[in-house]
């Protein structure tokens, strides 16, 4: 599975950075949806979500975590939205496991 997220984590592609380590990257998103929009995204190739099994547990709390330090870090810790489409029902379009981080507006109501 090579995604254009994977040639941004092998620094194939260049992405505006604001995290990494070993095992996540975050960098802006080329097409904000909102005045912050961060991805952030799974070193380990994992399609989605769905995907994830028991071993990824704290890959996927390191993630969580990882966007609230860049919410404070980019001043929208009083509210900013997380989400994750899984599969191209839910509008995914790169198939690699990242999170969204919207804010920096008011962000409507969903569901
Ligand atoms: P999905 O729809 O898969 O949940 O979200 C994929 C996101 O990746 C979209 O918000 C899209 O704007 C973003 N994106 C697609 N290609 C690139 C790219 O080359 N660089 C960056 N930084 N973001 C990208």
């Amino acid at each position: 599975m090579t995604t254009i997220f994977s040639r941004i984590i092998k620094g194939e592609l260049p992405c505006r950075k604001v995290f990494e380590n070993e095992r996540i990257i975050a960098f802006w998103d080329i097409a904000p949806q909102a005045p912050v929009h961060i991805l952030i995204v799974s070193k380990k190739e994992l399609k989605s979500l769905q995907e994830a099994k028991e071993k990824d547990q704290l890959l996927l709390g390191e993630m969580l975590l990882i966007a609230t330090e860049i919410a404070h870090d980019l001043d929208i810790q009083e509210g900013y939205r997380l989400l994750t489409n899984i599969g191209s029902d839910a509008g995914q379009v790169i198939h690699h496991l990242h999170f969204h981080l919207l804010g920096g507006r008011v962000l409507g109501h969903i569901a």
